[in-house]
């Protein structure tokens, strides 16, 4: 029987060049199972991404240490993520650094993100009901920025929120039909004199969607009854 373990999942990731011991902790700390919904439960320690409520998808664990390491997140940093979805990336990022700000635009996610940041007690999640392509101007500047989910070029708007020698990491890339998208991470490190910007892994994440979700239609409920 194939090993699903945190431990099998840890081996995993250093086999595939995860070498940061503070990111290689953080995964193994953080209880991936909380974070996936109920018929998934088997499969929590396995290094895949699984369908979530609202259409939406819990990163690979490869990809959450991936994008975590090439952040190079310091205690006192203030971390800005665009996407909450599971809450599973934030929940990652809460042990290396001081404050997490994370925004969704699908409100029964954030509720139950939040609900999971409560009993796991991570309190320096802070998490706002919005629209992640416009920010958190109120908390801004940011010594980090992660999006979550993709989009074909960083909105400069973003940029701007980042601090000098902040470092911004993105999913870029156009759809190649509606159902897929070509995309890369991409690396953006804003120094005094401009910005400089690093093509990183090929990667397959949701599109970044502009403006709240309609959830008075309720498109999605029978995903939230799963
Ligand atoms: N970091 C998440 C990944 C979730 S998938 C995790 O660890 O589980 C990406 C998320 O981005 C989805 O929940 C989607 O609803 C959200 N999203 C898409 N466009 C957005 C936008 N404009 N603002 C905020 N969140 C957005």
């Amino acid at each position: 029987m194939t090993d699903h373990s945190p431990i099998a999942l840890l081996m995993e990731l250093r086999r595939n060049g995860i070498a940061d011991q503070r990111v290689l902790s953080a995964i193994e700390r953080t209880p991936r199972e909380v974070f996936v919904d109920e018929p998934f439960q088997h499969s929590a320690w396995e290094n895949i991404a699984l369908p979530i409520a609202c259409g939406q998808t819990i990163s690979q664990p490869y990809i959450v240490a991936y994008v975590t390491e090439q952040l190079d997140v310091q205690p006192k940093h203030r971390v800005l993520e665009l996407g909450t979805g599971s809450g599973y990336q934030a929940a990652v990022l809460s042990p290396l650094c001081r404050m997490v700000y994370t925004v969704e635009r699908h409100k029964p996610l954030l509720k139950q993100a939040e609900t999971r940041f409560k009993a796991l007690k991570l309190e320096n999640i802070v998490t706002r009901h919005g629209d992640g392509l416009k920010g958190w101007p109120e908390q801004a500047p940011f010594d980090r920025i992660l999006l979550s989910a993709a989009v074909p070029q960083v909105p400069p708007i973003l940029i701007e929120q980042l601090k000098p020698g902040g470092i911004l990491i993105a999913p870029v890339g156009e759809p190649i039909s509606s159902e897929r998208f070509s995309q890369r991470l991409t690396k953006i490190i804003r120094s005094e004199d401009g910005i400089v910007q690093n093509a990183l892994i090929p990667v397959l994440y949701v599109p970044m969607v502009a403006g709240l979700a309609q959830e008075a239609q309720r498109p999605d409920e029978k995903d939230l009854k799963r």
